[in-house]
């Protein structure tokens, strides 16, 4: 078996009592990313010499106990929307094909900080806009249960390494679901954590009210270690909260007696896969078993949601992405007449289609003309949905739902038909609109053999519940194996 078939925690184990050199660690997940990559290619860019160089240094701080921190000399691998000093960042967008930020993420550098080591950056959706990430600009990343399917999106890179086993686990962004969505396309675990709690230094803005950096792990415990790394208190993003604690592993009981869940009615109803709806139905039922009490509920504005994310995360990122201009950053131009022809032309050969949808949508909703009609209206709603919430979780612990009403798609299928894909974004965006943390974990196969992820949305600053919940059922689950990692590589 690989090492990279194991948890982050397991091989962080076997690291700390020498049982595995960091440098095999790496090597391990350079040689499985070398045999995978060629059919997955959830990869923007490996970083060998980089990584290798890293292992060295973070041996030296185990060997010397200056590192004693779980995820020491575990590989990892980052989304490439988020800023590594010295290596390529491209959000895999042509107009940032040869950026190489001068400084590090935070979230990123606070698990470098726990001896996490950077093999690589993973593929997305340019600018982590889209579902599928068939948006890239450097090819598109396909899904290791079955190739002819898309992983997901955007953060389908970073879901599908770990599902490939290609490392252990990696860190995504979410600001629609791009973290829940190819999660539970790729059957891994992945946590969007409450906005405010990983600091956005460093990430590259897609909708800045609704961006979340968070981890995607083969487990629930995975994903409680790291985000517990990558969580702080960053002055330098002034929408950073300062939490009581940072503690998230102290949640991870197998006890869910007395716990009340919501199961909101609007969520079951048209457009919901059947395969879905029985195994999240079928996973409710085995927490009901456990102790949970569980009640259905009308969550209501369901409908609203998903206009109201794209007016407001189009506007963000049509003032976001003004900086790319072929002044600052990235790709230029070759051939202009003046300054403004340069600014035109770059951003017409640099950005893709779907960036320039988003820009163009952004830009419309925000002119003095129109921004009372749908921006402001977009805001009023994402205020409502928030009441919606506020009164679910006055009765509810948690709420459990489908994190996309279908399984994967094949590739080519959603491209074709844009609206339809941003109907796919029904269940996750009222959670980034609303500020709420939610997990997504694997709770069955549909009739073609693919992942069906499991969606639990907790209220702000109750991570605790939702992982102790999740990790409560991973306990009573059946176990299925992605067929592309080794035996044994995903649920145990
Ligand atoms: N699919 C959604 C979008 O295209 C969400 C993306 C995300 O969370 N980054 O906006």
């Amino acid at each position: 078996m690989s090492l990279m078939n194991l948890t982050a925690l397991e091989l962080g184990k076997k690291i700390k009592s020498r049982e595995v050199s960091v440098m095999e660690a790496v090597e391990e997940a350079l040689v499985q990313s070398a045999s995978k990559e060629p059919s997955v290619h959830a990869f923007v860019s490996l970083t060998p010499e980089y990584a290798k160089k890293r292992a060295a240094q973070v041996q030296k701080s185990i060997d010397d106990g200056t590192l004693t921190g779980p995820l020491a000399g575990v590989p990892v691998a980052i989304k490439d929307n988020m800023c590594t000093n010295g290596l390529k960042t491209t959000c895999s967008s042509k107009i940032l094909e040869n950026f190489y930020p001068a400084y590090t993420a935070q979230a990123v550098l606070n698990l470098e900080r726990a001896g996490a080591i950077i093999i690589g950056k993973t593929n997305m959706d340019e600018f982590a806009m889209g579902s599928t990430t068939e948006t890239s600009a450097f090819g598109v990343t396909k899904n290791p249960w079955n190739l002819d399917h898309v992983p997901g999106g955007s953060s389908g890179g970073s879901c599908a390494a770990v599902a490939a086993s290609e490392v252990s686990f990696s860190l995504g962004s979410d600001t629609g679901g791009s973290i829940r969505q190819p999660s539970s396309f790729c059957g891994v675990t992945g946590i969007k954590p409450t906005y405010g709690t990983v600091s956005r230094y460093g990430l590259i803005a897609y909708g800045s009210s609704l961006d979340q950096i968070g981890p995607v792990a083969k487990d629930v415990s995975d994903c409680a270690a790291v985000l517990e790394a990558i969580a702080s208190y960053d002055p330098k993003d002034s929408t950073s909260v300062r939490r009581d604690s940072y503690d998230f592993t102290a949640a991870l009981t197998d006890d869910v007696k007395g716990m009340r869940i919501g199961i909101p009615k609007d969520y079951f109803g048209e457009g919901l896969d059947a395969d879905v709806r029985d195994c999240i139905l079928q996973a409710a039922q085995t927490l009901k078993d456990k102790g949970a009490i569980l009640e259905e509920f009308d969550l209501s504005l369901v409908q609203y949601a998903i206009p109201a994310y794209y007016v407001i995360a189009s506007a963000e990122a049509s003032s976001n992405l003004a900086r790319f201009d072929g002044v600052k950053y990235g790709y230029r131009t070759s051939d202009y007449t003046d300054l403004h022809n340069m600014y035109k032309k770059t951003r017409s050969e640099g950005f893709g289609p779907e960036v320039k949808r988003r820009i163009m949508l952004g830009s419309f909703v925000l002119s003095s003309g129109y921004y009372d009609a749908y921006y402001l209206k977009a805001l009023r709603t994402k205020a409502l949905i928030k009441q919606a919430f506020d009164k679910a979780f006055a009765r509810f612990d948690l709420i459990l739902a489908p994190a996309a009403p279908s399984t994967a798609p094949k590739l080519g299928d959603s491209l074709s038909d844009p609206l339809k894909m941003y109907l796919g974004d029904i269940y996750t965006i009222s959670v980034n609109l609303a500020g709420l943390p939610g997990i997504c974990i694997p709770c069955g196969l549909d009739k073609k053999g693919l992942p069906v992820g499991l969606q639990m949305i907790g209220n702000c600053f109750e991570e605790h519940k939702i992982l102790q919940a999740a990790y409560a059922y991973e306990q009573s689950r059946p176990l299925f194996t992605c067929p592309m990692a080794e035996e044994g590589g995903l649920a145990q």
